[in-house]
């Protein structure tokens, strides 16, 4: 779509705007009444509130297929007996109809740019940009310290890349993504690091998750993830480190002073019970950039960035006080902080950034009677509320409709069945 104006919208800071979308840029944001031109499509914003689109730092999106399985488990048992053996028997099949569930559900509750680290990435490519959500995907990279599986993940690594870098849309962007200290080996690292450099693009990590990794990783490597993987060259500022909780303060210097972003999924650590506490305060103080994200569906199990929003909040005024975070600076985060993270330049409405955004229904309850909207999205909204995702200018959302909604649920179906009768058979 060429062009697109939304008229008289509610902005977030209770004025009201026309807006205007064209070639995928906000073009002119203006006064009500004061944007005279024939579009192809206008929106009627009375009834809605315009806010950035939402950008989901960390997702495993093709885990929907497995959301629900072994819930109460503890890690160790939860992976072993259950997330792994049904990750062994994934096809093509079962990965494009979880990824497919996950996009929907993403559009849906208003994420517009998500960041993630899977399997058979490349053969997503097609079917994420059929989607219209924008994202950055990286193929898993686990070596497992074997130097035949690192050979097969360079190379599928190398195929996800120039997968991505095919999309003609341009909404779909490659990443390196070796998986953490503990799965990858020093010279698949470094290997990453020189990759990344070679194609341009970001690396995603997970990192500091929980205690056992970084007791583990000083036993082993003689430092905390942190310090080894600056030691082998990895760190920069095109990373972004995952769930970063357990952390010293010179871990915080080392990741200040290399630029790294963290990826701050409070859901999947409380649920997974990574111990410890995400040290929001040190970071905050020292400057380092914090974004947000859900971990994949498995572990959340949702991927709405308004649950993560409102408990990213709740759990830093938990732990230092009430005035410690505000709401806008939890949506910054949830926003301009992530797409910028990704190397995106969206995330803001204002001219000539991308147009993502998502227009929420002010009739919505969670939004009245609508005293402070940045309070409400924060606090009170979830994704239920939105009505339109825009993403590039192009609507993905259109009046709370979704291209191809039902097929994507039916084949989510058939495939998570599929999957868990494999399972049943082989016990
Ligand atoms: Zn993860």
């Amino acid at each position: 779509m060429a062009q697109l104006l939304i008229k008289n919208i509610h902005m977030t800071d209770g004025r009201r705007k026309d807006i205007l979308i064209e070639e995928g840029i906000f073009s002119e944001i203006e006064d009500p009444g004061t944007i005279r031109i024939e579009t192809d499509r206008v929106i009627d914003g009375r009834e809605h509130i315009a806010m950035p689109g939402l950008c989901n730092t960390h997702n495993h999106a093709a885990m929907t297929l497995l959301r629900g399985i072994g819930d109460d488990l503890d890690l160790k048992r939860w992976l072993k007996e259950r997330i792994w053996p049904l990750e062994a028997r994934m096809k093509m099949e079962h990965i494009k109809a979880g990824m497919e569930l996950a996009c929907l559900e993403m559009i849906r509750s208003g994420t517009t740019l998500f960041n993630d680290m899977y399997f058979m990435e490349s053969d997503c490519v097609p079917f994420v940009d059929r989607m219209g959500i924008r994202a950055v995907l990286g193929e898993g990279f686990i070596d497992a310290y074997d130097e035949h599986l690192e050979k097969e993940k360079r190379a599928e690594t190398e195929k996800a890349i120039n997968a991505c870098n095919s999309c003609s849309s341009g909404r779909v962007r490659p990443a390196v993504a070796p998986h953490s200290v503990y799965t990858v080996s020093e010279e698949g690292l470094r290997w990453c690091r020189d990759t990344a450099d070679r194609y341009g693009c970001p690396i995603h990590v997970h990192l500091s998750e929980t205690e056992k990794e970084v007791k583990d990783c000083i036993r082993e490597h003689g430092s905390t993830p942190v310090r080894y993987l600056e030691r082998t060259g990895l760190l920069g500022p095109d990373v972004i480190g995952a769930h970063c909780v357990h952390l010293t303060d010179r871990d915080i210097s080392i990741m200040k002073r290399c630029g790294v972003k963290i990826s701050h999924n409070p859901m999947s650590n409380m649920k997974l019970s990574v111990g410890g506490a995400f040290p929001m305060k040190s970071l905050m103080e020292k400057g380092v950039t914090v974004t947000l994200g859900t971990d994949g569906a498995a572990s959340n199990n949702s991927l709405d960035m308004f649950q993560t929003m409102k408990i990213s909040a709740l759990i830093s005024k938990q732990r230092y006080g009430v005035t410690s975070i505000g709401a806008k600076s939890v949506l910054e985060m949830a926003t301009r902080t992530g797409y910028l993270s990704l190397g995106s330049d969206g995330g803001k409405i204002e001219v000539g950034r991308l147009a993502d955004l998502i227009l929420l229904d002010r009739n919505h309850h969670s939004l009245v009677p609508g005293n402070d909207h940045i309070s409400d999205i924060v606090y009170s909204c979830s994704g239920s509320a939105v009505r339109y995702s825009i993403i590039g200018g192009e609507i993905v959302m259109d009046n709370g409709m979704v291209h191809r909604e039902d097929d994507i649920i039916e084949d989510a179906r058939k495939m998570a069945s599929d999957l868990l009768s494999g399972d049943r058979r082989s016990q």
